[in-house]
């Protein structure tokens, strides 16, 4: 078949067939679980789906290959074999190709994509990527001239418009449904999504704005430290009322409260973006350690994990740093952020100190490898990177063991901060959002928050304070703005900016 030279109308609707029936499962399963396939309208609608997606795709594809000849068809193959990794994740883990989606993948590091491959991943880059690529290469293409090219375009155009016009009864239902319709539809989620994420985040990325100054006139020594969880969802910590014991150690502190607490969104960047900010704007103000740092305080910031907004102090201290400063050579758990924590503190020369401890202790899929032996408590655990493999229940039980690994971290830091007795010290735990375990067949995070589920966003509030006399105020539902105006409570830091009504702190 590779011998005889086919015409280019023909290539292009080839590849738009094979694009259309390799890539777009979940995009009509979708489809199909929304719309009413017993009327008649129904079936019309999935059929103009159908014919819209051959034909727009194909025209697409013809012009790209008419203007650019071979580099368009490597172009189609570089589709191709993306469709076959976006689809393995679409399938895999129920995620959609948003936005926001294509900033997680674009802020992800080696070490953490590496946890996602698999052999089913392997099976879906050959077979979905590589020998469908090799076909579209083989095939020998006619060209035709440029008048053709022209009639036939505007042709296909003019039918396209009557589809669309004759569908006009549905555009409602597309308008409706098109975040989720647009986020499925293979290579279009990803093109269009990566380059509006790169929109948002030149506008984003500017110089940061800087705050009016903050003033210290109180001068006891306070420290605060801020651990920034990861994937950690309230449902799962006994403190919320679950009932396995996942807070044994923390249960025996005194002086600490627990507050019920959404997240600003339901990925990593946006989360921590609303810890460390002032208010929610949509701009990005100067984030709490930049801020206090130009301010005279002094800022650590420790992190295995990724995702901040630029952090602009001097103290920044990544994973792999840590482990050669204190000699850790093969330790891989997130305890390594307290490694010689209490002797910086009292080391410094300066009253105030915030230390961040940005963990990534319950980040998946590999739960189970986020933890030490000892804490592998409840068992048997999910040890499949395809997460709907394991039994939910097997996949809870490595989660919780993070949870319970959790519970020992912050325990052991807060007995280490007691020994600090030239200070105040204090703790907040909070979470950047949420996780899926397989409810509603979800996994992961990163579902839009106004469709994402309560475990998406539903995320721990943890205070410890060493000074007794401090009241904290009751609170319903706090929000990761509320970090901010109480850190700058407890470090007794004015600034223009402060809230008292965002403050945990009652005064
Ligand atoms: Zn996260």
């Amino acid at each position: 078949m590779f011998k005889k030279k086919i015409k280019l109308i023909y290539y292009a609707l080839i590849v738009s067939f094979l694009n259309l029936i390799l890539y777009h499962y979940a995009f009509y399963k979708f489809v199909y679980s929304i719309i009413d396939i017993k009327t008649l309208n129904g079936v019309l609608l999935l059929i103009s789906l159908l014919v819209l997606t051959i034909v727009l795709n194909a025209l697409v594809f013809y012009i790209a290959v008419f203007l650019l000849r071979k580099v368009g068809k490597w172009l189609l193959v570089l589709f191709f074999t993306i469709n076959a990794v976006a689809v393995y994740f679409i399938n895999t883990y129920s995620v959609i190709i948003d936005k926001s989606m294509i900033g997680n993948v674009l802020n992800t590091n080696y070490e953490e994509a590496s946890s996602f491959f698999s052999l089913t991943f392997l099976i879906y880059l050959i077979f979905l990527g590589i020998i469908p690529s090799v076909v579209l290469l083989k095939i020998k293409v006619k060209f035709t001239n440029f008048k053709r090219f022209g009639i036939q375009v505007a042709l296909t155009l003019i039918f396209l418009l009557a589809l669309i016009y004759a569908n006009s009864t549905n555009w409602l239902w597309i308008d409706k449904n098109s975040k989720k319709l647009g986020a499925l539809v293979m290579p279009w989620s990803y093109v269009v999504n990566t380059s509006r994420y790169y929109h948002s985040k030149n506008k984003k990325n500017k110089e940061q704005i800087l705050l009016p100054d903050a003033t210290v006139n109180d001068s006891t020594k306070s420290v605060v430290v801020l651990v920034i969880g990861e994937s950690a969802r309230s449902a799962n910590f006994s403190f919320y009322g679950y009932q396995r014991n996942t807070n044994p150690e923390l249960a025996k502190i005194n002086n600490l409260h627990v507050y019920p607490a959404e997240s600003a969104a339901t990925y990593t960047t946006e989360g921590i973006k609303a810890i460390l900010e002032h208010k929610k704007t949509g701009k990005l103000y100067e984030i709490l350690p930049n801020y206090l740092y130009r301010n005279g305080i002094e800022v650590i910031w420790r992190s295995t994990n990724w995702g901040e907004p630029t952090v602009r102090i001097e103290n920044y201290q990544k994973k792999d740093e840590l482990i050669q400063a204190y000699n850790q050579e093969g330790f891989e758990y997130d305890e390594i952020l307290l490694q010689g924590l209490k002797d910086e503190i009292m080391n410094s020369d300066n009253n105030k100190i915030l230390i961040v401890l940005h963990t990534s202790t319950s980040h998946g899929p590999a739960y189970y490898k986020k933890y030490p032996p000892e804490f592998n408590q409840f068992t048997p655990v999910c040890k499949s990177v395809e997460l709907a493999k394991c039994t939910q229940q097997e996949l809870i039980n490595a989660y919780d063991n993070t949870i319970l690994y959790t519970d020992h971290i912050l325990a052991t830091l807060i007995e280490e901060l007691k020994q600090v007795k030239d200070y105040n010290t204090s703790m907040i735990f909070i979470s950047d959002h949420g996780e899926s375990l397989g409810e509603k067949s979800l996994y992961m995070h990163g579902i839009p928050l106004s469709i994402a589920p309560k475990e998406q966003y539903e995320i721990p509030f943890f205070v410890w304070a060493s000074d007794d006399s401090l009241e904290f105020k009751d609170s319903n539902m706090l929000s990761q703005h509320h970090v901010f105006h109480s850190v700058l409570d407890l470090l007794k830091i004015d600034s223009p900016v402060y809230d008292e009504s965002m403050s945990i702190i009652k005064k």
